[in-house]
């Protein structure tokens, strides 16, 4: 793996999407096993994102291990109310998340999220003291059709247009082509290291040289026998991962490399 230096001290970042897997007995029994067998690297982050109803065991099993974050997946964008089946920022902070997940594809596309709604949650996570992690990426149609760049950098700048530029700085942002998710197809090195790099070229025009301090990952079928070369790529600062994160050795090969 490229060193921080190279990467401008940006610490990787290794994410896992769990999705809706692992209810609280499995996801305590995961980390457990993970804390045990996990060499404790200082030179990355490991965030882990389990289903809100598994977020507490799995918390409780791996809270104290440093190094190791948790997320949640989604949050609602009002801090409080009568949203039944809801969770606010708030509440997530609470429990102690330190990131969440904002505009995955498939909150965008199955959920029908739009850039504005990501505004708002991105927001929620900043009034909460919680860390967004903004996804982008395009769909096949769109690449097909060359507009992958447009539509990155759109969903950029607008699931970004209501922080500040202090936050804009400490948020996490995951390049994710919607046809390489969950397909076993991955975007190659030269594609993301390209895309990546568009991305941090937009993200200096919305906050100067903060913009290398931003880390930017890519997710989208990451195995133990990709992650490697994706993360040679240029701007590629980490990994988020669904399917390849879901047993603890892959995890674990993933997360050591
Ligand atoms: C994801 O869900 O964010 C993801 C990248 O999934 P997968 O690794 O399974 O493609």
């Amino acid at each position: 793996m490229r060193d921080h230096a190279s990467r401008h001290g940006r610490t990787p970042i290794f994410a896992a999407n769990w999705k809706m897997n692992h209810g609280p007995t499995a996801a305590a029994g995961f980390i457990s096993q993970f804390v045990q067998r996990y060499a404790r690297h200082t030179d990355r982050d490991v965030v882990f994102f389990p289903s809100a109803l598994a977020f507490g065991a799995a918390y409780a099993a791996g809270q104290s291990t440093p190094g190791i974050a948790f997320g949640v997946q989604n949050v609602h964008s009002a801090d409080k109310g009568a949203f039944t089946g809801e969770n606010s920022a708030p509440i997530a902070k609470d429990a102690g998340a330190q990131y969440v997940l904002v505009g995955h594809s498939e909150r965008r596309h199955v959920f029908g999220e739009s850039d504005e709604q990501c505004a708002d949650k991105c927001a929620a996570a900043e009034r909460a003291g919680l860390i967004p992690l903004l996804c982008v990426g395009e769909t096949l149609a769109e690449r097909e059709r060359g507009e992958t760049h447009d539509v990155v950098v759109r969903q950029l700048t607008s699931g970004l247009s209501k922080l500040a530029q202090r936050d804009i700085t400490t948020s996490v942002i995951a390049y994710e082509p919607v046809w390489a998710i969950g397909t076993g197809r991955n975007a190659t090195p030269a594609d993301a290291g390209e895309t990546h790099t568009v991305l941090r070229t937009a993200l200096s025009g919305l906050i100067g040289d903060r913009a290398q301090q931003v880390r930017l990952l890519y997710g989208g079928s990451v195995t133990p026998a990709n992650v490697a070369d994706l993360l040679e790529a240029p701007n590629v600062d980490g990994v988020l991962v669904g399917g390849a994160s879901l047993e603890v050795d892959s995890w674990l090969s993933i997360c050591q490399i």
